[in-house]
């Protein structure tokens, strides 16, 4: 058994945990979005897929409600390449690779039927909307938890 996979087995609770109480934040307009980045104050242009620009990242996963907001390079200075297993790609720079496996999480945590359903679920990650209910009805990227 690999240390790699025991050590991401470990952490996997307090990255969901953190990702949940956050997302319902956002949705109960505690946490808000901005459109400015925290790290570089720069306001970045939208995504081509349609993905937002500013992404929250969690500095301290046992402070689930404390968002840094990056966009996407500073995202990727704070947060390395290829932790947690697979490639991290970014939608603007791998137009081939449009989902990540983060993506995918996150998607199946946003899906609400009639709330925030497929479709605008898609335009979000810059994908069909029967690409997307594949993926949070578990028929696409079944290797996702
Ligand atoms: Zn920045």
């Amino acid at each position: 058994m690999s240390k790699h996979w025991s050590e991401n087995r470990c952490r996997q609770p307090f990255f969901e945990k953190a990702r949940q109480k956050a997302r319902r934040a956002i949705e109960k307009g505690i946490l808000v979005r901005p459109d400015t980045c925290e790290m570089c104050g720069k306001k970045p242009p939208p995504m081509k897929n349609g993905r937002a620009s500013i992404q929250g990242h969690h500095p301290n996963y046992d402070e689930p409600l404390n968002v840094q907001w990056l966009c996407v390079k500073c995202h990727r200075k704070v947060t390395p390449i290829g932790k947690g297993g697979g490639k991290v790609f970014f939608g603007s720079e791998n137009p081939q690779a449009k989902l990540t496996e983060d993506d995918v999480r996150l998607m199946r945590e946003l899906y609400k039927p009639w709330v925030f359903g497929a479709h605008r679920l898609g335009k979000m990650f810059g994908i069909s909307k029967q690409t997307t209910l594949e993926i949070v009805k578990r028929k696409a990227w079944t290797h996702v938890e």
